[in-house]
This record gives C-alpha cells, structure tokens and sequence, in this order.
C-alpha cells in the first residue's frame, strides 16, 4: 500500500469533513470517558499502510476510545469544551503553522499581542499587563516563578538568569496554591517544600491575610513572593487581592495571582468582583482552554514587568537576531518554536465578543446552582459546600450514618461507568467528596436534568 501522496489532499479533507460532522453529531451520546482503553499492539510500520488502513484505525479504535470531554456533560477537574469558532481556528492554526517566535515574516505575532491586548481589556485590566500565550496554566505558573525569581534576585543585587540562585535568599507565601503552581515552585528552583504555609480562614480556601501580615513580619529573607488564588479550584475561594497587596507593598514582595479560571467571574460582576485589586497583581495567570472554551493547549501568562520577564528568559544568539523594538517571543516565553496559540483566542473574542462569553459562563454558573438546589434538597446526598460559583461539592448521605469515604469513591466510579455524565474527586476539609465543574459552552439545563437521573440511579444506601 504506498504512502499517501500528495494528489490525495482533496480525499483527506472530504474524510476529514466526515470524521467531524460523525463525531460532533454522535458527541452528545458518546460515553463520556474510556476507562481501560484498548490499543491493539502493532510493530513499527516500516512500509507505509496508506490512507484507508489509517482512516480505518482511526474511525474504528481511536475516535470511539475517546472521552467526550468537549462535550456537555464532561464535568471532572475544570474542563471547557471547544466551541465551533475555537475549534475551526485551531484547525487553521495547523494549517498556517506558523513559527511564532519573532516578528518579521507574518501578521502571527501582531495577533498574539492583540489577543492579549483584547484579553486585559475583556477582564478590566490596566492596559500596563502584558504578556503572551502559553501551553496552560502550569505553564504560566512556571513563568510567574521565574520572572519572580528575578525580582527577588534584583532586590539584592543577583541576576538569577545568568549567575543563578545559590545566594539568592527568598521566602514563598501561599495558602491553599494549585498543585501546578508547587510543582513549579520546584522546576523554578524554590523547591516544592520551601513554600510558607499561610491558614485559611476558617471553612474556606480564602487566605488569611492577618496571618500572612504576622509572617511577612516574622519573615528576615529580603526576598518574598505572595501566591494568591482568583479562584482554588474545590472551594472556588477568592483571597482578598485588596489587603494582600497593601501587605505586599509595605513588604516589597512580589504578588503573584493564580486566576486560571476564576478570572471569568470578573465577566459576572464587573464592579463587585471577588477578585478586586488583581490589577495591582504583579504577574497574573488564566487559562484559555477552559473557561474561554478554545482547545488545548492555551494558556496566558500577564505581567506588568515584561522587562523581568524578558531578563529571565532571553538569551542571545547570532541567528537569532532581530532589529525589532518589541520583544520578540521566545524571549518572554519557555519555547523558541511556538504554534500560533493565539489564534483561537482571538478568533473566539471576535466571533463572540464579551458578551457571548459572559453568556456561557453565566448558564454555567445558573447550571452548577441547579445541581446544588437538587443536592441540597435530598435527603440521599450531602452538598459539603454552598455554590459560589461554578463548582458544586458532593457525597452520598447514607441515613444514620455519619461520612464514609469507600461508599463516596464507589459511587464517583459507578457514575462514571454509566458513561452519561463524568465528575471527577476532591477533598474538602479533609474529607474525599464528588466534585462537579461546569465549564463548557455547550451544556444546557437539560444536561442538568440528566445528570440528576443518573444520581439518583446510582444511589444504593
Ligand atoms: C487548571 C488550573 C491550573 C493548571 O492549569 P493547566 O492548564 O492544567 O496547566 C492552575 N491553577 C488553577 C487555579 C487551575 O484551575
């Protein structure tokens, strides 16, 4: 069977044409996940095995083993879906594939700073952010890490991208920090365990800024750097940005704010934000592939201190150069090569514009209050935590008994294997619990309707 030429372009477009109308026509009553997914193995190809084998494999194994995570009722971690627009730009951004590294050769980068440009003014930022795409949160987090990490260098006297951090004496405040961001803390350098752990106040994630106010106090390293949340992702607690800068300010330390998606609530509630005073942040992060609902991977990286960014992460070479005023990026960034990331983004904010993408995140918020009013209201399941957002917290309630965390996790994957509607596990004041995210463009409050006949089925106590 020979390899596909270049004369069958027009024969995979049509297949692909109908790969997607099948999947998207079948998406809504698709398992949403494939737990033990079956690949059959098979030696290294070394003669190509053409178009129809591979079409063949790919509509037979590999699409239906798929989890239906773009879809309505796909409701584990913080998941968005994709919408018509995102998804059609994503595909154009394979097409184009364009390197966008540096300005000079096409409009990529010009976009990306508009989409960025777009992006502050749709959240009421200052026009002083700026920044640029990237692979996801993680990736944003790391940067804030780095770009902090120079910050603190600066203050005495060390350019850590260059001579590195051996002397460099730095404390890390969080309260209730997303894993991605401890993971960082130690791929920056800091270490996972040299974070200072600030409470929470009391039946919340919320940092408690008077205990951070004692230890900034308490703290001598002349380098100190705040991690705050906008929101954490079980409780969807937004620390107070207003009081913790004030702190930050009299401390000189750097404020970094985590808002992957809780940046979206601003979209809600423009003068009453729970997230108030994130312009004064020193570097912000959110992501693009949940709540803007474009595909993975999208990430957005904010800082009102491009040059710091800039020192640790440019290195110079000869074939790199450009005579460019504006920093290129892969010298704010992790990559050299970059896809053009931003494409989605913008095409989903001029297709969409402000208002369509309140829209879908203020159906969702309405959708997760639905699950809760359902939760709160029967007597077989426990709702842990009032919905404050977009979240809703959840365990069975056997009558006379008190918590049990192996009937909880039974039931999570009994729910999960019905195929209908997937929720994923969380922990809330120390106790497993079922936790729900809407974040996806497309789920309705029929969605929501079905997801209660499905509890209500697997309710075995
Ligand atoms: C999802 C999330 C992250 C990690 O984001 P990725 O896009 O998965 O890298 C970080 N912080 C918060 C608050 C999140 O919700």
């Amino acid at each position: 069977m020979p390899a596909p030429t270049p004369e069958e372009w027009p024969t995979l477009l049509s297949r692909f044409e109908l790969i997607c109308k099948t999947y998207l026509q079948q998406l809504p009553h698709k398992n949403v996940a494939t737990e033990k997914p079956f690949y059959p193995t098979t030696a290294l190809p070394i003669e190509g095995a053409g178009l129809n084998i591979l079409m063949d494999t790919l509509n037979n194994d590999v699409l239906p083993q798929s989890s239906a995570s773009r879809g309505p009722r796909y409701w584990g971690f913080v998941t968005g879906g994709a919408t018509p627009v995102a998804t059609f730009a994503d595909w154009l951004v394979s097409l184009l594939d364009q390197n966008v590294s540096k300005d000079g050769d096409s409009i990529a980068s010009t976009m990306e700073r508009q989409t960025i440009q777009w992006l502050t003014a749709l959240f009421d930022l200052p026009s002083y952010f700026t920044g640029l795409f990237t692979s996801g949160a993680t990736a944003s987090n790391f940067l804030a890490a780095v770009t902090a990490r120079q910050f603190s260098g600066l203050q005495q006297g060390i350019n850590v991208a260059k001579d590195g951090m051996a002397n460099l004496d730095v404390a890390i405040f969080s309260a209730c920090p997303h894993a991605s961001m401890t993971k960082t803390l130690g791929l920056a350098g800091f270490g996972q365990h040299n974070l200072i752990k600030v409470n929470c106040l009391a039946g919340s994630e919320q940092m408690n800024p008077e205990h951070l106010k004692q230890l900034l106090q308490q703290t001598p390293a002349p380098g100190k750097i705040v991690i705050s949340s906008a929101a954490t992702v079980t409780g969807t607690s937004f620390d107070d940005l207003q009081a913790i800068t004030k702190l930050c300010k009299q401390h000189n330390a750097w404020l970094h704010v985590d808002a992957a998606f809780g940046i979206f609530e601003r979209l809600l509630n423009p003068h009453q934000s729970q997230s108030q005073g994130l312009e004064h942040a020193d570097s912000i992060t959110l992501d693009g592939h949940k709540w803007l609902n474009v595909p993975y991977d999208s990430g957005v990286f904010l800082t009102r201190h491009q040059n710091l960014l800039h020192d640790a992460c440019h290195v110079a070479a000869p074939y790199l150069q450009t005579d460019n005023d504006i920093p290129d990026f892969m010298s704010l960034g992790i990559e050299n090569s970059r896809r053009f990331r931003a494409l989605p983004a913008w095409a989903s904010i001029l297709a969409y514009g402000k208002a369509g993408i309140r829209h879908w995140v203020s159906q969702n918020c309405c959708q997760a209050k639905q699950l809760a009013t359902y939760l709160e209201h029967s007597d077989s399941w426990k709702l842990v935590h009032p919905c404050g957002l977009n979240v809703v917290l959840f365990r069975p309630q056997p009558s006379g008994q008190g918590y049990d965390d192996a009937l909880t996790k039974a039931t999570l994957r009994t729910i999960n294997r019905r195929g209908k509607v997937f929720f994923s596990p969380g922990m809330w004041q120390g106790e497993g619990i079922i936790r729900a995210a809407f974040s996806n463009w497309s789920t309705t409050t029929e969605d929501v309707a079905l997801a209660i006949t499905e509890l209500e089925a697997c309710i075995s106590w």
